[in-house]
């Protein structure tokens, strides 16, 4: 008999393929999500979750904890890390990219103006959004066709830095899933050891799945490095 640790492949499979999503999982088609940006590593996933929702990835984590409690998951943003970060060998990959259809860029302007953003939205795509309204993140990346998730993950750092602090340091409120598929807001007052943990957490404490934003005055002239901005 096999104890939930060690399910055959074909077992887990069958068993996430029975999940009730808003998105959906495959099994084929995994060669992308086996590497990353420094194409060092190959480490295939089992399964590629492509969630349209943070109920999604909640569902296939409590599933996870539940019945096959040593399947690995990683969130994947724009696969830009070298060493393998994004990669879950025989595991879930989450694509996060796919988040982005059912949830747009929401900015609020005033004293303090702030973008609410999917996890899996690019930077490029949010300086785009808020340049229209004059306004841009206080700290970006130099390279902007990185993720959310991905930089918050690490720390986001740009020539803004040394005034604003890296991307971490710019962020107000946090939507997480966590390990145990709990889906949880959190900041600095409300929940802060997991707001604390998550940023800067490699992806270790739990999914990013939206993000509040610092935005400030957009400088008058900037130099654009990052292909397709003025397209
Ligand atoms: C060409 C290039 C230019 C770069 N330029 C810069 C730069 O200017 N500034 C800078 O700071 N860095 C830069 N980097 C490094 C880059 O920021 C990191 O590699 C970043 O993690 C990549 O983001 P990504 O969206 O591709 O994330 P991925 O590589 O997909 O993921 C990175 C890590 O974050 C985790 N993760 C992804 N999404 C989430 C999520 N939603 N919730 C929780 N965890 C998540 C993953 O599991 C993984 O551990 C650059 C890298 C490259 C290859």
């Amino acid at each position: 008999m096999h104890t939930p640790k060690d399910l055959p492949p074909s077992v887990i499979r069958s068993s996430l393929d029975s999940l009730d999503l808003e998105g959906y999982i495959t099994f084929h088609d995994v060669h992308n999500a086996s590497k990353d940006f420094g194409n060092r590593y190959h480490l295939p996933p089992l399964a590629i979750l492509h969630p349209r929702s943070a109920s999604d990835i909640s569902t296939v984590m409590r599933h996870i904890v539940r019945s096959t409690s040593n399947l690995t998951v990683a969130a994947r943003g724009h696969g830009h890390s070298l060493q393998g970060q994004a990669l879950a060998h025989q595991g879930v990959v989450i694509n996060m990219e796919s988040l982005l259809p059912s949830h747009d860029i929401k900015i609020y302007k005033g004293k303090q103006p702030y973008v609410d953003v999917s996890g899996g939205e690019l930077w490029i795509d949010i300086l785009r959004e808020t340049l229209r309204y004059g306004l841009s993140p206080k700290s970006w990346t130099d390279y902007l066709h990185l993720t959310v998730g991905g930089t918050l993950s690490n720390a986001g750092i740009s020539g803004q830095a040394f005034k604003h602090g890296p991307q971490i340091n710019n962020v107000y409120q946090l939507e997480i899933v966590t390990g145990k598929g709990e889906v949880v807001t959190c900041s600095e007052k409300r929940n802060s050891e997991l707001f604390q943990s998550v940023l800067g957490g490699l992806g270790q404490f739990g999914i990013i799945t939206r993000a509040r934003i610092s935005l400030g005055p957009a400088p008058l002239m900037m130099e654009i490095c990052s292909p397709g901005l003025g397209e």
